[in-house]
């Protein structure tokens, strides 16, 4: 049994390798963001009213997001390898709730990876991204914002994570291929322990 949470700002690059990730070790792959925008999408009372603060660039409510993703994993409960968290957790009170979301279900969380990306090249991607996207927040001001929410309440989830010592740095200011080679790395060594 594998969980991994997979960190960084936005644009740092975590659906991409979180998808690379889930193929090679068999896990399932949790996005937040996904299973938001999959409320929007169906146009629920979640979601319309997650639409609201997605767009704003806003976190949603720290109970609302906690509960969803609990969903989720008990939908899972048995029948996978494990789980890959993307955009989850963005604040500390997230992290303590996934721990012990885990804890309920027998599980813990193996390794956290913080995609460490030049803060330039977050906007370059993002901007680059929304041409394509059609996502309502891939717009600078929405970009700028995001990423000062990032910086004051999700960084301080690093610290959490240090201390319980299953933080690990990865670069990700190259490749794609790059940056998954480094995580192969860690995860395959972390299997061996
Ligand atoms: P993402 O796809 O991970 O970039 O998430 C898109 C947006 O969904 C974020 O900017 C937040 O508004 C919201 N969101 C996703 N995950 C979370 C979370 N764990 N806590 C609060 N808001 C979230």
């Amino acid at each position: 049994m594998l969980n991994i949470v997979i960190f960084g700002a936005p644009g740092s690059g975590k659906g991409t390798q979180s998808v690379l990730i889930a193929q090679k070790y068999g896990l399932v792959h949790l996005s937040t963001g996904d299973i938001l925008r999959d409320e929007i999408a169906k146009g629920t009372t979640i979601g319309k009213f997650a639409n609201t603060l997605i767009s704003k660039g806003d976190l949603v409510p720290d109970d609302l997001i906690i509960k969803l993703l609990n969903q989720k994993i008990i939908e899972h409960k048995g029948f996978c390898n494990g789980f890959i968290f993307d955009g989850f957790p963005r604040t500390v009170t997230q992290a303590q709730a996934l721990d012990e979301m885990l804890a309920q279900n027998g599980k813990k969380l193996s390794l956290m990876l913080d995609l460490q990306v030049k803060e330039s090249m977050l906007i370059d991607r993002l901007i680059a991204r929304g041409k394509t996207s059609g996502r309502s927040d891939d717009n600078l001001e929405t970009i700028q914002k995001r990423l000062t929410i990032y910086h004051h309440v999700t960084a301080p989830v690093v610290d959490f994570y240090k201390s319980t010592k299953r933080f690990n740095a990865i670069s990700n200011n190259t490749t794609v291929e790059d940056c998954f080679l480094q995580i192969e790395k860690l995860i395959d060594s972390f299997k061996l322990i």
